[in-house]
């Protein structure tokens, strides 16, 4: 299960923040979701609100940003988003591309109080 290890991770990313920013709780976790990812969104959404309860995020709501493939061509240099399953530039028609978003989940930002 993938999305139990994310969350974990996020729960204690989370902690850390909160701990910094001598915040009681955490009212908003923003999160940028890569379609390279693997991450199912809904089930992500699912596993957080399970699993929130009792940390410093129970309460909290997650909203997640999902983020296209975004390639960056070596040949032209373009950087485009990426439409179809192929990692082709739109430009030029080179396949020597190098992926530069889309490929993660990442903390984006926190509100809390
Ligand atoms: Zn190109």
């Amino acid at each position: 299960m993938h999305e139990l290890s994310v969350v974990n991770s996020l729960l204690s990313l989370c902690e850390d923040n909160a701990k910094a920013n001598n915040a009681k709780k955490i009212t908003k976790v923003e999160v940028k979701i890569g379609k390279l990812s693997g991450i199912e969104p809904h089930f992500l959404k699912l596993t957080f609100d399970t699993f929130k309860e009792k940390t410093i995020c129970e309460g909290s709501e997650l909203v997640m940003n999902i983020q296209d493939i975004i390639i960056k061509c070596l040949a032209c240099g373009a950087q485009s988003t990426l439409t179809r399953n192929e990692f082709i530039c739109p430009q030029c028609g080179e396949n020597d591309v190098e992926i530069v978003d889309g490929e993660e989940m990442l903390l984006m930002r926190l509100e809390m109080e």
